[in-house]
């Protein structure tokens, strides 16, 4: 086998879901694909996130191994609803132009922080822009943009800047209104999932997949 591709296989395997022994979720940061009698299935781990999701709907023929069911769990604690606020005041602010910002989380020392995002240029429909420098232990969790005076949702060029990426994503539009719009979602490597507020208890806030995303993923999306 050409080394490249033992290398490969090694980091991102596609394991075998067991019919009869227990499965045994990815213990380590990476991702990989499960084979399964319910479909093909992506399982991702991050410091601050364990999900699976399906890729593929089972195909005509049978597979002889176990199933496994689509998860989120958090593994950071709920994200300071101050740091939102901090972004729809910055999205305010720059309407009409687009702005943008992340949230991170630093695993070593537990805290989140909110990070303008350095704008090269902004326009009302597309937005260039370096990436914050991130601290040891520190991860990107939400990636914020706004669309200025136009409404939220994912463009395909949202699509195709979140392709890669492992992360929530929000979008908020009408920003010069008193209520402004907001879509948001996880990003799983182009796997979209759409994401709703599950809680803002005690000044902060936790996501979970919105019912409308659950429904279409349990028919097979
Ligand atoms: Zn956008």
């Amino acid at each position: 086998m050409d080394p490249r591709d033992a290398i490969l296989q090694q980091v991102t395997p596609t394991v075998m879901v067991p019919l009869y022994g227990a499965f045994e979720p990815l213990g380590k940061l990476g991702h990989r694909f499960l084979s399964a009698g319910n479909g093909e299935w992506l399982e991702v781990r991050r410091s601050w996130l364990y999900a699976r999701t399906r890729n593929l709907s089972p195909g005509a023929v049978a597979k002889p191994y176990g199933q496994v069911t689509g998860t989120i769990e958090w593994l950071m604690p709920a994200v300071p609803v101050e740091l939102f606020k901090a972004f729809a005041q910055m999205a305010r602010a720059s309407a009409p132009k687009e702005a943008a910002a992340w949230i991170t989380w630093n695993e070593l020392t537990g805290e989140f922080s909110f990070k303008p995002v350095g704008v090269r240029s902004a326009s009302e429909a597309a937005i260039h822009f370096d990436r914050p420098r991130l601290d040891e232990g520190e991860h990107l969790v939400v990636d914020l943009h706004s669309h200025g005076t136009g409404k939220a949702f994912f463009s395909s060029t949202d699509d195709a800047d979140d392709r890669g990426e492992v992360k929530v994503s929000v979008v908020l539009g009408h920003c010069h209104q008193e209520r402004m719009s907001t879509v948001m979602r996880l990003c799983l490597l182009g796997k979209y999932i759409a994401l709703e507020v599950e809680s803002s208890a005690d000044g902060a806030i936790t996501f979970k997949e919105s019912n409308m995303s659950k429904q279409s993923s349990d028919t097979g999306r």
